[in-house]
């Protein structure tokens, strides 16, 4: 891919916003976390995250990460803690789709 000049490797070319101020907002492309289930008909992801960075207001690139409409910026060392959130938060939801379909549990007994 053609690297514009101005710009990173990783810029999605289209995507960068030039701001009055004249300081241009690196953004990389989106990566994606669909909305599925009951807000599988939403037009927002549920989660996503691209690469960004401003020049004028951040010495050094972030990663954005959105949840619908709510989002905030990471750098590598907030980026790191927030990868191992992750892989713990995949861990549980592993372990509980795991036990979906699970027989009920016979009716307790209550003893006086
Ligand atoms: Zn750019």
């Amino acid at each position: 891919m053609k690297v514009l000049p101005g710009h990173y490797p990783w810029c999605s070319r289209r995507e960068c916003i030039r701001h009055a101020t004249s300081a241009t907002e690196h953004q990389g492309p989106l990566n994606e976390l669909p909305a599925r289930g009951r807000h599988g008909d939403r037009k927002l992801p549920l989660l996503h995250s691209r690469l960004t960075h401003v020049r004028d207001m951040c010495p050094d690139t972030e990663i954005s990460v959105t949840f619908y409409d709510e989002g905030t910026t990471y750098d590598a060392a907030e980026a790191d803690e927030l990868i191992a959130d992750f892989e713990t938060f995949l861990t549980g939801l592993k372990a509980q789709r795991a036990q979906l379909g699970q027989a009920a549990p016979a009716a307790e007994q209550v003893t006086a």
